[in-house]
C-alpha cells in the first residue's frame, strides 16, 4: 500500500538530500507509530503516507515532506522535540511543532469568532508551511471520517468547513477547498446537501447531451482557426460551491451559468485571446460576463480569460480559457515554486510576508498601498515577491515593520473555557483577559486558570492560552493592576473603581 517510491516519483527532480531527509523520515515514522492503528484498524502510518503524498502533489520541498511524515509522532507516539530536531534538524522540528500545537485549537460551531479563529490558525502557524500540512492532513483525515464516533465526526466536519476550507481558498488551493468542502457538506447540512444533489441530478438529466454537443463543435470550430494544440473538458462545480450560489440566486438553479464550465488550456498567453476570438466569431456572448484576469488578474491572483456564450439551443454555458501554467497555479495555489531556502535570514521576511494573502484589511488597515518596480531579490520565492510588490518602501524590511507591528507583534488570541476567541494585544494579562469580557468580571477577579494551572495575575498570556477567572465577591481592583494590565480599558476600569467604586 504504502511505497516510498510513490513519493519520488511524484517529486519534480529530488537532490540525493531530498531523497536522504524523506527516507529518514518514511522510516521514522513507519517504526514510531509501527503499533498505532487508525479507528478502522489499519496501521497508521497510511495516514502519514497520504499527507506525505498530498504535500508531494502540491509541489512542497523535502522538509516538508519530511515534517508531514513526521506531524503526528510528538502528540500521537510521544516522540520528543529534541529528538526530531537531532535526526532531523530545528526545521523539520518547527513544522512538526506548528503542526502540533496547530491540532489543539478546536472550532465549536461559535460563528461569531469563526474569523479570528482563521486569524489564530494563520498567527499559530507562523509559517505557510505548517498550514498546508495541516491542510494536508486534515484532506486525508476527512476521507477516513465515517468510522468515528457521531459527535467528534460532526465536529470535524464542521471545523473543516469553517476553518481549514477557508483557509485553502485563500492560500488559492481550489483542488484541497473543493475536496474539503464536498467531503463536509452532507455531513453538516445533510438536508441541504440531498436538496442540492437532487437539483443538480435533475438538471444534469437534460443538459447532458447538449453539453457534449456543444463540446464537440467547439472542439470543431477551434480547430478551424488554426487552434490545434488544446486540452479541453467540462469543470463541474462543487456541491458546496454550488449550494452557496443557490442561496444568493433564491434557489433559482438556472440563474447559475457556471454549474459545468467548459475549460480550454491551450500553451501561451496569446493562444489564449485567440481561442476567445474564435468562440466570439461564432458564438454570441452574454454581455457583461466576458472576464479578462489575465490582464487583470483577481486579488487571489486567480489567471484567466472566462466568457458565457449562447449555445444556439437555448443553452448558456461558461467558458474559461487559460495556460496550462494558470491551470497549475489555480488548482495548486502558488505554493509549488516555494523553495526551501530557510536558512536565508531573509526567510523572516518570508515568513510574516505571507500572511498578508490571507487578511490583507486586516493587516495594512487604510494604508495605502502602491504597486513598486523594485522587486526583492531572487532568493525570495516568487509567490512572496508577488506579495512584495505591493510594498510600498523600496525597503523590504520596513514592510516586515509594518505587518509586524500591525499582526505579528501586537495581536494574542486567547481562549474562554468555553472556547470563545478573544482578540488582545499582545503582552497582555489575565487581568485585561477578564476586563475584555466584562467590567464585574475583572472587578471581582480574585485568581485565575492558565490551561488549567492556577497562575499569578501577572502572567503574560500566550496565543491560545485557555483562560478562566476565578471571582470572589470580595475580591477587588489594587493600584498594583494598573502596571499589570496593557490595555486601556483594563486600566479604565481600575481606574474607575479606584476613584469610585470603593463602597
Ligand atoms: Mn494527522
Amino acid at each position: 500500500m504504502t511505497n516510498i517510491y510513490e513519493l519520488f516519483r511524484i517529486i519534480k527532480s529530488p537532490t540525493v538530500a531530498d531523497v536522504a531527509l524523506i527516507a529518514k523520515a518514511y522510516s521514522f515514522a513507519e517504526n514510531a507509530h509501527k503499533d498505532h492503528k487508525r479507528y478502522s484498524g489499519e496501521p497508521y502510518f497510511n495516514h502519514l503516507f497520504e499527507t506525505a503524498k498530498t504535500l508531494a502533489e502540491l509541489g512542497m520541498g523535502a522538509t516538508t515532506i519530511s515534517a508531514g511524515l513526521l506531524h503526528d509522532t510528538i502528540e500521537d507516539v510521544d516522540v520528543k522535540c529534541e529528538t526530531i530536531e537531532t535526526e532531523f534538524g530545528s526545521e523539520v522540528r518547527f513544522l512538526v511543532e506548528g503542526v502540533t500545537k496547530l491540532g489543539k485549537l478546536h472550532y465549536t460551531g461559535e460563528t461569531r469568532y469563526v474569523e479570528n479563529l482563521r486569524k489564530l490558525c494563520v498567527a499559530m502557524s507562523k509559517d505557510v508551511r505548517v498550514l498546508i500540512i495541516k491542510l494536508a492532513d486534515r484532506l486525508n483525515n476527512m476521507k477516513n471520517l465515517e468510522l468515528l464516533p457521531k459527535p467528534k465526526r460532526d465536529r470535524i466536519a464542521l471545523e473543516t468547513l469553517e476553518i481549514y476550507a477557508p483557509l485553502a481558498y485563500r492560500l488559492g488551493i481550489r483542488k484541497i477547498n473543493r475536496e474539503l468542502e464536498d467531503q463536509a457538506f452532507p455531513l453538516v447540512y445533510p438536508e441541504e446537501y440531498a436538496k442540492v444533489k437532487t437539483m443538480l441530478t435533475e438538471r444534469n438529466r437534460d443538459n447532458t447531451h447538449r453539453l457534449a454537443k456543444f463540446h464537440k463543435a467547439v472542439q470543431k470550430q477551434l480547430v478551424h482557426d488554426g487552434i490545434a494544440r488544446m486540452k479541453t473538458g467540462f469543470r463541474h462545480k462543487g456541491l458546496y460551491s454550488l449550494y452557496r450560489k443557490l442561496k444568493r440566486k433564491d434557489w433559482d438553479i438556472d440563474k447559475i451559468y457556471d454549474i459545468s464550465a467548459l475549460r480550454i488550456i491551450v500553451p501561451s498567453i496569446a493562444d489564449c485571446y485567440r481561442v476567445l476570438g474564435s468562440i466570439h466569431g461564432q458564438w454570441r456572448p452574454l454581455p457583461g460576463r466576458i472576464k479578462d484576469y489575465i490582464a487583470f488578474p483577481k486579488t487571489n491572483n486567480y489567471r484567466g480569460i472566462h466568457t458565457t456564450v449562447f449555445t444556439g439551443e437555448g443553452g448558456i454555458v461558461e467558458i474559461q480559457i487559460r495556460t496550462e501554467e494558470m491551470q497549475r497555479k489555480t488548482e495548486y495555489g502558488m505554493h509549488f515554486e516555494y523553495k526551501e531556502t530557510t536558512r536565508n535570514p531573509k526567510l523572516n521576511f518570508a515568513r510574516i510576508a505571507w500572511v498578508k494573502r490571507f487578511f490583507p484589511n486586516f493587516i495594512l488597515g487604510n494604508k495605502e498601498i502602491k504597486v513598486t518596480k523594485n522587486k526583492p531579490t531572487a532568493e525570495v520565492p516568487t509567490w512572496i515577491q508577488d506579495i512584495a510588490e505591493y510594498n510600498k518602501d523600496a525597503e523590504p524590511e520596513a514592510f516586515v515593520d509594518n505587518l509586524k507591528s500591525d499582526f505579528f507583534c501586537d495581536r494574542l488570541f486567547v481562549f474562554t473555557p468555553k472556547g470563545d476567541v478573544i482578540d488582545l494585544p499582545k503582552g497582555s494579562s489575565p487581568i485585561d483577559f477578564a476586563y475584555n469580557i466584562h467590567s464585574d468580571l475583572g472587578n471581582k477577579m480574585a485568581g485565575v486558570k492558565v490551561n488549567s494551572k492556577l497562575v499569578s495575575l501577572e502572567t503574560e498570556l500566550q496565543n491560545g492560552d485557555i483562560i478562566e477567572v476565578v471571582t470572589k465577591n470580595n475580591a477587588h481592583p489594587t493600584s498594583k493592576w494598573l502596571d499589570i494590565t496593557k490595555t486601556a480599558l483594563a486600566k479604565k476600569h481600575i481606574k474607575d473603581f479606584l476613584e469610585t467604586g470603593k463602597k
